[in-house]
C-alpha cells in the first residue's frame, strides 16, 4: 500500500526554516486530498502539493461563493467600519480581496472613498456602482498610486495568496506613511484548529495556501515593513461558527455539511443521508460544547480567527 509522503524539501517562505508534517485534509468541494506542513520555527503552515495560479481558479468555481446574503456578514461589515473609523482620521480605503464589494458599499455609505481589488470575481457584485470601484486581478498588478490609501484591509485574503510576501510588499507601497493595515486570518495555532486538525472548518484546502499563526503573521508583517500595534483574538461570530462546524466535521464523512446547508448548497452530488442525519443529531451538542470553548480560546489568545492591526 502506498502512503502519502509525510516529508518535504520545501522550506518556510517567511523564515526559511524546515517544514514538518501537520495533517492531511480533504477539500469538501472537490473531494481531493492535500497535506499541510508547518514551519518548525514560526509555525506557518503551507498546503502541498501547491496548486498553481491557473489551476487554483478551478477550486473557486460554483461551490465556493455563498448563494445567500447573510445578516451575519452585514453585521460583521458594520463592526469592521466602526473599528476602522476609530483608528483612522483619513477616509480613503482599499479592500484587497473584496469579493462582491459588500464592505466597499458599507464604507461608501459612511462617506468614505473606498476601492477594492479581487482576484477571483464572484458572479454578482453588490451593485454596478461598487463594481466600477473594483480592480479585477492580482494586487501586485493594481494601477493605484503609491501612498494613496489611509487604510488597507485584507479580510480572510492573505491565506489565499500564493505569494503573500510579495503581495504585502505591494500593499506597503500603496499605504500612506502612518496608514492603517488590517489583516484577518484563521489561526492555525487556535484551540479549534489543534483539536480538529484536517477537519477544522478553516483549513479550507487548497484555497487556503498558507495557514497563519500569531507568530508567523507578526513575522511576515515585520519582514514586509510593517509594525504591529496589536493582534485581536476576538471574532465572536466566525470563531464560534468555525468551532461548531469543526466539531460536526468530526462525525460526518465530509467537511462543512451544515455550512453548505445554511448557504443553500446541498446538491444531489454532495448529499449523503448519513451526513445530514449526523449533523441534525449533533448540532445541538456541538453548539453547547463550542460556546465555552470559543470563549476560552479567545481569552487565552488562541482564538480561531485573529485580526492584526499594523502601520
Ligand atoms: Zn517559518
Amino acid at each position: 500500500m502506498r502512503r502519502m509522503s509525510h516529508a518535504t524539501d520545501e522550506t518556510c517562505v517567511v523564515c526559511g526554516a524546515p517544514l514538518t508534517y501537520t495533517c492531511t485534509s480533504k477539500d469538501y468541494i472537490s473531494g481531493e486530498q492535500f497535506t499541510i506542513f508547518s514551519c518548525t520555527s514560526c509555525g506557518l503552515g503551507v498546503t502541498l502539493p501547491r496548486v498553481s495560479g491557473n489551476n487554483l481558479a478551478r477550486y473557486y468555481s460554483e461551490g465556493y461563493y455563498k448563494k445567500r446574503k447573510s445578516e451575519a456578514d452585514a453585521y460583521i461589515n458594520r463592526t469592521r467600519l466602526k473599528k476602522v473609523m476609530r483608528m483612522s482620521a483619513g477616509k480613503k480605503l482599499l479592500d484587497v480581496g473584496c469579493g462582491n464589494g459588500a464592505l466597499i458599499e458599507v464604507f461608501e455609505n459612511a462617506g468614505w472613498d473606498a476601492q477594492g481589488s479581487e482576484m477571483a470575481p464572484p458572479e454578482h457584485f453588490v451593485s454596478d456602482s461598487v463594481r466600477k470601484k473594483i480592480f479585477i486581478g492580482d494586487i501586485r498588478a493594481t494601477p493605484f498610486s503609491p501612498k494613496s490609501f489611509d487604510v488597507i484591509t485584507l479580510f480572510h485574503v492573505l491565506e489565499h495568496m500564493t505569494e503573500p510576501r510579495e503581495s504585502l510588499e505591494k500593499v506597503r507601497t500603496l499605504l500612506r506613511d502612518g496608514g492603517l493595515l488590517v489583516i484577518e486570518v484563521p489561526n492555525q495555532a487556535s484551540g479549534q484548529a489543534r483539536l480538529t486538525k484536517g477537519r477544522w472548518f478553516n483549513v479550507d484546502v487548497p484555497r487556503h495556501v498558507f495557514h497563519f499563526t500569531p507568530r508567523s503573521l507578526t513575522l511576515i508583517l515585520e519582514k514586509t515593513g510593517f509594525r504591529i500595534e496589536r493582534i485581536s483574538h476576538y471574532s465572536p461570530i466566525y470563531s464560534y461558527y468555525g468551532f461548531v462546524q469543526s466539531l460536526l466535521n468530526l462525525v460526518t464523512t465530509r467537511n462543512n455539511v451544515l455550512f453548505d446547508a445554511l448557504n443553500g448548497k446541498i446538491t444531489r452530488a454532495n448529499f449523503k443521508t448519513w451526513d445530514v442525519l449526523m449533523t441534525a443529531l449533533f448540532v445541538l451538542p456541538a453548539v453547547v460544547v463550542a460556546t465555552p470553548l470559543t470563549m476560552l480560546e479567545s481569552f487565552f489568545k488562541r482564538g480561531g480567527i485573529i485580526t492584526a492591526y499594523a502601520r
